[in-house]
């Protein structure tokens, strides 16, 4: 059931998303009494979590004290990827103070990752970005317990099953960690900052290495009960397709997504059936060692000389991922469609495609004013939803 957030937890998401506020606007834009505001401002200075800040403009009257948050809360995001790292420190309106992106690969297994996330926080607090940390938030590939702070059978995780990321985190740097998933991260992340800004009703589809979708309804991320809703990738799309990392087969992932692109663009370069994919293999010496690897980057700039093979391979996926989102759209009625993730680099011959099979298999009441667009914060949607959780956390618990 719907419960309004505290008027701590108002009053501090409104200062984090909007700036300095006159007491006189808090008041009203939270319709809390004065005496009722006064207290609770005098309780979050006592905290440290605001800061009185001088004289606001008057509005008539008597001029009215500026309120913030206090210059020197500090929130760590992590964004780990199947492949890839990022980490960013912000201030209290989450802007970054620093931010660090690189490759990583997940399976060498969680004491290794966080090991190397907590050397890239080092670096920042070595640098000056902060003194101590204030909440941490991060995303992980896989499903996790929302309420345990913990990745659940997370099928390109080996290691990471329940491990205790959030207890690690919690210890490490003595301040409230959150721990969810890549996708959901990324939805909460774009409705912060990015294209689904204050829409409260939009699915987030991350293409990447595998497909996956954060399902966010009536204004937050609907999880499900065992942190997995959304785990469009293993919908399974095709009775004899491909198998799947997951064990099943015909998987919507199997089909399309990184590695299944990967893998085709490969079999289409050796075939010789695309002279593009073919050169760019042989410039990479792989047609001799048959070491090299091609990845979706190749197939997008294939399809941008015009190969046909890389054309079709797109718009396969496309098709693949449009039925799918169909049937979602039909199943939530969505204000908005976000395509995001390493493989929205395929850019609009993808969008296109799935544009085209969203609207011809849906509802037309459901799609009569539906966008299906690209993510606008790109690489940086994870880690900026994973600092307004961080700072969710640490200010839920200022009551
Ligand atoms: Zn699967």
């Amino acid at each position: 059931m719907y419960q309004p957030a505290a008027p701590h937890l108002r009053l501090l998401r409104l200062l984090r998303d909007q700036g300095p506020v006159s007491r006189a606007e808090l008041g009203d834009r939270l319709e809390l009494s004065r005496p009722r505001l006064l207290a609770e401002v005098e309780r979050l200075v006592a905290a440290e979590m605001i800061v009185e800040a001088g004289m606001a403009a008057s509005r008539g009257g008597r001029r009215s004290t500026l309120v913030e948050l206090h210059p020197r809360l500090r929130f760590a995001a992590v964004d780990l990827g199947a492949t890839s790292i990022n980490v960013e420190v912000t201030n209290g309106r989450l802007e970054p103070l620093a931010a660090y992106q690189e490759a990583a690969d997940i399976r060498s297994g969680p004491r290794a990752i966080l090991l190397r996330v907590n050397e890239l926080l080092a670096k920042a607090r070595t640098d000056g970005v902060y003194d101590r940390l204030d909440a941490v938030g991060i995303g992980v590939p896989g499903p996790v317990s929302f309420r345990d702070g913990v990745p659940v059978s997370p099928p390109i995780m080996p290691g990471w099953d329940r491990y205790p990321v959030r207890e690690l985190l919690t210890q490490e740097y003595g301040c409230p960690a959150v721990v969810d998933n890549d996708v959901n991260i990324m939805a909460i992340g774009e409705r912060h900052g990015g294209v689904a800004h204050s829409v409260d009703d939009f699915l987030f589809v991350k293409i990447g290495t595998g497909v996956g979708c954060g399902i966010h309804l009536n204004g937050g991320v609907f999880r499900g009960v065992d942190g997995c809703a959304g785990d469009i990738g293993h919908i399974q799309v095709e009775s004899h397709g491909p198998a799947c990392s997951c064990g099943n087969t015909g998987c919507l992932e199997a089909l399309f997504g990184g590695a299944a692109l990967a893998r085709d663009a490969l079999a289409a370069a050796r075939s010789g059936e695309s002279p593009a994919l073919a050169a760019r293999l042989e410039a990479l010496g792989g047609a001799a060692s048959g070491g090299a690897t091609l990845t979706a980057r190749d197939v997008a700039i294939g399809a941008a000389e015009g190969d046909i093979t890389c054309i079709r391979l797109i718009r396969d996926g496309g098709r693949r991922v449009g039925s799918v989102l169909a049937t979602l759209v039909s199943f939530a009625n969505p204000s908005m469609i976000v395509i995001g993730g390493g493989l929205a680099q395929l850019g609009h011959v993808l969008l296109a495609e799935i544009r085209s099979v969203v609207y011809r298999r849906s509802l037309p009441l459901a799609t009569g004013n539906l966008p299906v667009v690209l993510s606008e914060l790109g690489s940086r949607a994870g880690v900026t939803g994973a600092t307004v959780l961080a700072s969710d956390a640490l200010f839920e618990q200022a009551s």
